[in-house]
């Protein structure tokens, strides 16, 4: 057959917006423009339901689109488009082939960390270097579809940047909100390049998403991760990951813990995945934070039933310097299901993990390297075996923040520039 490809998409029964308590029962039309439940004011979720599921069809089909390169099956988002929201025309599609990240075996890392079997998803090399491609591409496609003008977000830099490249491509206008003076400068000259307005807010992440949120500009639609259609790009990471291990689940998928958004998304992965017969089983999820923004860290060692914000938030990886997250109670949903835990890492912990990344040729920004310092703390306590199977996901490129990696190799930086011909001359 070659390349035949099969675009239909399959037909689906279920495609609508519910509240995610619960128990309260919400639903709304999938298409519907809110954020919260009108009901409860808790965040909402996309129930998608294929009508009918062949998995080993299913596969194959997904592994076949690789070979094509229609716009909507080149992206590694769209080609698993059965377990997407919206049954879009291909061309309304907004997409800059994101996805398709390559699985890398961690060697020295895994050697550090006192571990066996680690792989790393390196999502930071996606079009604009980290995972939040993956959600913009669906909830770009969402905006445009329904006709806003312009789109917004609160970030730290990587949403700031992923929202004004995708802006860009569907020709809207993009709006950054960033807390002033706190987003790396290349996460800045990215949101520039791309044309995207910027607004500085004073204060941190939290306030600034607060600031976005307090705004009912109509024409305004909102493209942070508590957009649904976010979380439903963001989740086809795993089922790329899956795809990759050969629909093997690992024991453990390691991930940073900011906002929360994407260890949500995972974690519907999963259930999903499990619940149509893809997989067997679900791996453990295990969120790390950084310590210094830990509130989710805090509340699974205390074992307390509610949130305590983290005031002041600080720490060096600022992608994940956020002291309220949004989504924690479906995070919190996702690492009891998959029977996972929270934990947190200092920042000499994050320094020193994401070096040893850099050493395997892989490299990536601070708050990926959570993950690998997290590893590490596991096996050293004996809470993780050493010949599990780790998935560990890198959220962003190692050139998003470069005046950390300068930083911290200081004093060697200024003695390599130091022109050797120079002495022998003085000599
Ligand atoms: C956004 C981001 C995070 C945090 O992800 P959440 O979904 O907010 O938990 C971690 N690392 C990088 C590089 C990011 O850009
Ligand atoms: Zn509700």
């Amino acid at each position: 057959m070659g390349v035949t490809l099969n675009d239909s998409v399959a037909p689906k029964t279920t495609a609508y917006l519910r509240c995610s308590a619960g128990d309260c029962g919400t639903t709304l039309d999938l298409h519907e423009r809110a954020l919260a439940c009108p009901k409860c004011g808790e965040l909402l979720e996309a129930v998608i339901g294929p009508d009918h599921v062949d998995a080993r069809e299913l596969k194959r089909r997904w592994l076949e689109r690789r070979l094509s390169y229609a716009p909507h099956n080149a992206s590694g988002v769209w080609r698993f488009r059965e377990f997407l929201p919206g049954d879009y025309p291909q061309h309304a599609i907004v997409t800059l082939a994101e996805g398709n990240v390559p699985l890398v075996p961690g060697r020295k890392a895994a050697e550090w960390a006192g571990v066996k079997r680690l792989w790393f998803k390196h999502l930071g090399w996606n079009p604009t270097g980290s995972f939040k491609d993956l959600g913009m591409t669906a909830g770009m496609t969402e905006a445009k579809f329904i006709g806003a003008k312009a789109v917004a977000c609160a970030s730290t830099g990587n949403t700031a940047a992923s929202l004004a490249a995708y802006a860009a491509r569907a020709g809207l206008t993009g709006r950054v909100y960033l807390p002033a003076g706190q987003a790396s400068a290349n996460k800045l000259a990215q949101a520039l390049d791309f044309g995207a307005e910027i607004v500085q807010i004073e204060g941190s992440f939290d306030d600034a998403l607060e600031t976005l949120l307090g705004k009912s500009d109509p024409e305004l639609y909102f493209l942070n991760s508590i957009n649904p259609f976010r979380i439903e790009g963001q989740k086809t990471a795993m089922f790329e990951l899956l795809e990759q291990l050969g629909w093997d689940p690992p024991d453990y998928l390691v991930v940073p813990g900011g906002n929360l958004g994407n260890s949500s998304a995972f974690g519907k992965a999963f259930r999903e995945l499990k619940q149509y017969g893809l997989i067997d089983r679900i791996p453990r999820i295990v969120i790390v934070q950084a310590a210094g923004a830990n509130p989710l860290a805090r509340m699974w060692s205390s074992g307390a039933k509610q949130l305590l914000a983290v005031e002041k938030p600080e720490t060096v990886a600022t992608a994940i310097r956020i002291g309220n997250p949004r989504s924690w109670k479906k995070a919190v949903n996702a690492v009891t299901l998959s029977g996972g835990l929270v934990m947190d890492v200092t920042d000499e912990e994050i320094g020193d993990a994401k070096s040893m990344i850099g050493r395997d040729g892989i490299g990536c920004e601070p708050a990926s390297a959570t993950t690998l310092a997290g590893i590490r703390k596991l096996a050293a306590t004996g809470q993780i075996d050493r010949e599990a199977t780790i998935a560990a996901v890198l959220t962003g490129h190692a050139l998003k923040d470069t005046d950390y990696i300068i930083e911290a190799h200081g004093p060697k930086t200024r003695r390599k520039r130091e022109p050797e011909s120079a002495t022998v001359a003085v000599q």
